[in-house]
This record gives structure tokens, sequence and C-alpha cells, in this order.
């Protein structure tokens, strides 16, 4: 089973978003939607209230995932990733006859019937950053998510 992970940036979110209050579930897969930086760029520019949730940066929004992705695994969840694209949000949102996207929306796409591709988080810590920015993980994204378990978020 896959359930989505929220966009929404506290770890009390991310219990409510998996069901069952956090409690520790080993069958479950957690996917992660993450924009690329072109994409967050275009995402940002068409809708910007949707900067909130996904944050208005793109290092903001990296930044978010990677902790998220974190605290959830801390949970017992698998968790998976799979990047976004505004194209396929915007046929998304016209197949749910959406005209403007909430965070609700968000957590719906992609529609997993459409069988999006997606890989295990974390990447290895010398392979390339699961953000794509070419760069290695361990001297990416990986320190933001170091100090999340022990609750240290900022
Ligand atoms: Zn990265």
């Amino acid at each position: 089973m896959i359930v989505r992970m929220s966009p929404l940036n506290d770890a009390n979110m991310i219990h409510r978003s998996i069901g069952g209050g956090g409690v520790y579930q080993h069958s479950l897969t957690t996917l992660s939607v993450f924009w690329p930086e072109v994409e967050h760029g275009k995402l940002i520019a068409r809708w910007p209230h949707l900067a909130v949730d996904v944050g208005a940066t793109w290092d903001g929004h990296r930044r978010q995932i990677e902790r998220h992705c974190a605290l959830v695994e801390q949970l017992g969840h698998k968790v998976k990733q799979t990047a976004g694209d505004v194209d396929g949000l915007e046929i998304f949102l016209k197949d749910n006859g959406v005209k403007r996207p909430s965070v609700r929306d968000l957590q719906g796409y992609p529609d997993l019937r459409t069988q999006p591709v997606m890989v295990n988080w974390p990447p290895a810590r010398t392979a390339s950053c699961w953000c794509g920015s070419g760069r290695k993980y361990k001297q990416c994204c990986r320190p933001h998510s170091l100090g999340t378990i022990d609750g240290t978020i900022d």
C-alpha cells in the first residue's frame, strides 16, 4: 500500500497524512512528490499561492522534502519519491475539474493509476542527489535531514 506524504511542513501533519496517528505500520510505503528546479519554478509562477505548501524557493522545497522523508522513514515507512511536472499536474487538475489547485490537490497528484516512476529514498550517500542538482547526496540534500530525527527541525 502506498500513502502520500503531506506537503505541509510540520511533523504533526505528516502523522495525520499517513493515518493512524503515527502508528507503526510495516507495510506502508509513503510517496513523496518533489518538484525539480525548473518545474518548481513553473509551479510557483503559475500558482503563487502554492508557495506556502511547497516552499517559495527551490532550496526551501528540497530542504522540506528531505526532512519529511527522514521523518516518515523514522516512523517505519519505506519512502519513495516521484518527480512532479506542471504539464502532468495540469492534466491531473483538468481530469478532476479543478481550476485553482489547493494543497489537497497536490496531495492527490500524481494519480497512482498512471504508474508514475518512483525511486527509493534515500539514495546512497555517494550517489547523485535525488533533487537533480548533480551533486552527491551527502554533499547536497542529506545534511538537511540530519538532526531531524532528534526533533531539531530548524
Ligand atoms: Zn539535493
